[in-house]
């Protein structure tokens, strides 16, 4: 967004346009909050996402006190130029009060695809934890040679399933591959959104 086009959007008098933040790869809403030309340039050129405070009466940088900022990724606006659509990685919850979005009723805001990064971020806590204390936590001590070998596994289940017609079955194995495909993902230091790119790429 240009000097041009941040002049063109549909400022109100009070100079304040809803800015709804969401995360950039869950997709998950994580905020709304408002910002008006100075927020939305400090954003731009600071790189962390930045509003107007209406109680503050002043810019407020999301995270200047509790170090909990948003990574601004990319903005847009909307059909008729009077709402702001912010999609940002967080550091951090995004809530002051601790949650990961400010909308808590966990099951209120979560697209189902969201869930494959909640499950990342699950199986990230794992590696280095106490291999007696969870599964995920034994396949990263056993190593790569046994994650990679249960992918192969689970497909090969995968593929016998849906050989077999048995679409119950198959949805069961189809569970296993992903869980230890993105497993295998993490031990190689790479995300789904990785492959995501990869897929992307070949689309365009
Ligand atoms: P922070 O910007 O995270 O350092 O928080 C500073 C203050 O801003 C907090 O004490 C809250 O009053 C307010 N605040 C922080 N995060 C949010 C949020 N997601 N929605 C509304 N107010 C917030
Ligand atoms: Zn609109
Ligand atoms: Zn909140
Ligand atoms: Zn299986």
């Amino acid at each position: 967004m240009n000097n041009d086009k941040i002049k063109a959007l549909s400022w109100p008098e009070n100079q304040l346009l809803p800015a709804i933040v969401q995360h950039a790869i869950s997709g998950k809403v994580l905020m709304q909050g408002y910002m008006n030309p100075q927020a939305l340039e400090h954003s731009l050129q600071s790189g962390q996402v930045t509003f107007y405070s209406r109680s503050k009466q002043r810019l407020w940088t999301k995270g200047e006190s509790s170090g909990n900022t948003l990574q601004l990724v990319s903005m847009a606006s909307d059909c008729d130029a009077d709402s702001l659509l912010v999609l940002a990685l967080p550091k951090g919850p995004t809530c002051h009060v601790g949650t990961e979005t400010c909308w808590h009723d966990n099951s209120a805001n979560s697209p189902q695809l969201s869930f494959l990064y909640d499950l990342e971020q699950v199986i990230q806590s794992r590696e280095g934890a106490d291999p007696a204390s969870s599964y995920t936590a034994s396949l990263f001590a056993k190593g790569v040679k046994r994650i990679a070998q249960k992918v192969g596994e689970e497909g090969v289940e995968s593929a016998l399933a849906a050989m077999a017609g048995d679409k119950e079955e198959l949805a069961n194995e189809a569970a296993d591959l992903i869980f230890h495909l993105l497993v295998l993902l993490r031990s190689q230091q790479l995300e789904l959104n990785d492959v995501i790119k990869v897929l992307q790429k070949r689309h365009n």
